[in-house]
């Protein structure tokens, strides 16, 4: 796709650090290494983010994960990963074309995801309704 930063990767019209390739995936370097090592699996289809994606076109991204999560962690001796991926611009996504981020963490890094907890504002019944509401979508 014109003006897709990571098809041109892809196209090896701009440069990148390409740490594996198979068909359906390109894995490189993340440009701002925000812990050492931060890696993207990025499909080679243009897809924008997981609501354009195939089950299968997810299956072969998350295929390949294990692989590049365990070369990344004998590489670098991290303690931990965090596997992240962001769905438009309210989730944090800022290149529109559809990628999971490999974060290796280390103790004491200054990378932080924190869930916040709201359990005080669902009690059961709550988290019924919601259900209810999801699984009729489910079934659509
Ligand atoms: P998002 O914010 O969409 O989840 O992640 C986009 C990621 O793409 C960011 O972490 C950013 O550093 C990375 N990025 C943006 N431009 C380039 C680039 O030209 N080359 C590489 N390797 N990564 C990029
Ligand atoms: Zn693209």
């Amino acid at each position: 796709m014109e003006n897709c930063i990571f098809c041109k990767i892809m196209a090896r019209e701009i440069p990148g650090h390409v740490l594996y390739e198979d068909e359906h995936v390109l894995v490189f370097l993340d440009i701002s290494q925000t812990t050492k090592g931060h890696t993207l699996i990025v499909p080679k289809a243009h897809r924008t983010d997981v609501f354009e994606m195939a089950p299968e076109e997810m299956a072969q991204v998350f295929s390949i994960a294990p692989k590049i999560a365990t070369a990344l962690q004998k590489t670098f001796n991290c303690t931990g990963m965090n596997i992240v991926n962001n769905n438009g611009s309210s989730a944090g996504q800022t290149v529109f074309h559809y990628h999971v981020h490999l974060i290796p963490r280390y103790n004491r890094d200054e990378f932080g995801i924190r869930f916040i907890n709201n359990m005080e504002d669902y009690d059961s019944s709550d988290l019924a309704a919601l259900k209810e509401n999801i699984v009729q979508n489910l079934e659509a």
